[in-house]
């Protein structure tokens, strides 16, 4: 994998390498990452708990309330406070922040999701799958990625 999926924090106390491809890559469009990031979006690059290594730094959990009621559970370097991955309900799989990657290049969006809450400047490219809210990720996900989500929530 070389280091093309590894990242951290600002200052450096948070080190992790995804040991995989992402399963699949989101940018998300809604409005509780918009006001988590202070930005028009997120891009979360998908991956199961196992196969997110931390290198270095032990991420402080934040459970942070989202309009719908549930909660989110954010870990951020506990020294410089920045969001490195988020858990939605489910353990087993994270959602690393792309932009905390050492080449946020790499990531590229395989959906984008909440379109219907996108900042109207923001102009899709046609050529990546876009919903409204959500979308059936039997429909989209490629099998091998399928088959690595079944075995983690087994
Ligand atoms: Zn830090
Ligand atoms: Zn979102």
């Amino acid at each position: 994998m070389g280091d093309r999926w590894e990242g951290g924090c600002s200052c450096g106390h948070v080190r992790y390498r995804l040991t995989s491809e992402p399963l699949f890559t989101h940018c998300c469009h809604c409005l509780n990452c918009q006001r988590q990031t202070g930005s028009a979006f997120v891009i979360n690059l998908l991956v199961e708990a196992d196969r997110l290594e931390l290198l270095t730094g032990e991420p402080t959990a934040v459970d942070v309330p989202r309009d719908d009621g549930s909660a989110q559970r954010i870990f951020r370097c506990p020294t410089c406070q920045v969001a490195l991955f988020s858990e939605y309900g489910r353990p087993e799989v994270k959602f690393v922040r792309a932009g905390t990657l050492d080449d946020p290049a790499q990531a590229s969006p395989d959906v984008h999701i909440f379109t219907k809450s996108k900042r109207d400047w923001f102009v899709l490219p046609e050529s990546v799958p876009a919903f409204e809210i959500y979308y059936d990720q039997h429909e989209l996900w490629p099998p091998a990625s399928l088959e690595r989500l079944e075995a983690v929530l087994r």
